[in-house]
């Protein structure tokens, strides 16, 4: 089972499809009208409510949400942004299509960025910071914010991962200019393919929604119109779809839900694995605000999380492919000067995204295992742990075999 939403499917998201079915049938002779799509408006609402922020644009998904922000805080051509060097391949792939250079960045024992690389590497390109919430839990956004205000950054939280936690009780994804987040299989609730951003600004608001719909201007009243008051942008089409809509509005309601059940699981399962001399648990800058999703252990040699991993059947987490920017080849091939994007000049040949570039980002991957919880994703690393679904007696079975595997290092 890949996200913890999955397992709570039921009645309200057929509910919601058919509704949205209905709304098809009875505007099927609205000829030549530009449609209102209730149902995605309903969810948008909705996102505004549940995360308290003033604007949401629902998207396709959270590459798209990735983009459409990047567009909507005026990041091209020129400009760096600053983003981890573990995160997943979407977030740096997003920079690229932007046209702006991915600067990638030590990671700390949070599993997230770290605020004293990130100052190192700011120059006077960098437009922004792009923390990614990885594992279902919270940046140091405290350290990060106090950074982009002193250097004059925008910052874009990737929520991809950690949709519904928060930091000191502000939901992730509202406390930078813009936050994106992934409603795909994987990620907390889902609608198979979609995503959102959420954002204070009325003026990022106004361009992110012209970017994912050809350039209308936000709906005022019913009807979109092209006399709106704001910047002229082309656009795309990066819209949601309306049955995933309807999906992800009924997943939604269930998000406090979800999270309660993966929190206690986790909870249950790291007390049972207890503490021991040879790891300690990732540091979380928020214990009570995150997800719960998945539960990381850091130990303090190489060789034993290898060896663990290896009795477990699962792997250290700098064999995540495509989540560690050494396992990205497109990455390498951008830093060889390589075409790697057909809309952008190539870079200028640099070593920046070598393997070995962030020395300490690898040394904390290499001595990690991530044990799953409430996401299965062999790709994060996580191909042993629990769900949503295990009964006490196999989270118990579960801790006890980790156990077996340190104790027998
Ligand atoms: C999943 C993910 C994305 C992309 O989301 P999609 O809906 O698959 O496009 C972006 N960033 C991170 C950190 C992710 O985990």
């Amino acid at each position: 089972m890949p996200g913890p939403g999955y397992a709570f499917f039921g009645t309200e998201e057929w509910e919601n499809v058919k509704g949205a079915m209905s709304d098809w049938e009875a505007t099927r002779t609205a000829y030549d009208k530009v449609p209102e799509i209730p149902v995605v408006r309903r969810f948008e609402r909705s996102a505004l409510d549940h995360f308290g922020a003033n604007h949401c644009v629902a998207v396709s998904s959270g590459t798209a949400a990735l983009v459409t922000a990047l567009a909507a805080l005026d990041i091209g051509p020129g400009d760096e942004v600053i983003v981890p060097g573990y995160t997943f391949l979407a977030s740096i792939g997003a920079i690229i299509y932007s046209g702006a250079t991915p600067i990638i960045a030590e990671i700390d024992e949070s599993f997230t960025l770290d605020p004293a690389d990130v100052e190192s590497r700011i120059t006077e390109r960098t437009k922004a910071i792009m923390p990614v919430h990885m594992l279902g839990a919270p940046s140091d956004m405290d350290a990060l914010t106090a950074i982009a205000q002193r250097h004059g950054l925008l910052i874009l939280e990737d929520v991809a991962q950690a949709c519904g936690a928060s930091l000191h009780g502000r939901h992730l994804g509202t406390i930078g200019d813009a936050g994106t987040f992934s409603l795909n299989t994987f990620k907390v609730i889902t609608c198979r393919e979609g995503g959102f951003l959420l954002t204070n600004s009325p003026r990022t608001y106004q361009r992110a929604y012209s970017f994912h719909d050809q350039g209308w201007f936000p709906l005022e009243g019913q009807r979109n119109t092209d006399r709106g008051s704001g910047d002229l942008i082309f656009g795309l089409n990066f819209r949601l779809a309306d049955l995933a809509a309807g999906v992800a509005l009924a997943q939604l309601s269930k998000l406090d839900r979800v999270l309660a059940t993966t929190r206690a699981a986790k909870r249950t399962l790291a007390e049972q694995i207890s503490t021991h001399p040879r790891f300690t648990r990732r540091v979380l800058h928020d214990p009570d605000g995150e997800c719960g999703t998945i539960l990381a252990y850091i130990f303090n040699e190489r060789a034993d999380a290898q060896a663990v991993a290896k009795a477990l059947g699962t792997k250290t987490m700098d064999d995540s492919g495509k989540h560690h920017y050494a396992n990205m080849a497109q990455l390498q091939a951008l830093g060889r000067g390589e075409r790697v994007c057909p809309f952008r000049k190539p870079e200028p040949v640099s070593n920046r995204y070598d393997p070995g570039a962030l020395p300490q980002t690898d040394d904390i991957l290499q001595r990690s295992i991530a044990l799953s919880v409430g996401v299965t994703d062999s790709y994060l690393g996580a191909g042993f742990g629990i769900s949503v679904s295990s009964t006490p007696k196999q989270i118990t079975h579960i801790a006890a075999q980790f156990r077996r595997a340190v104790a027998s290092l």
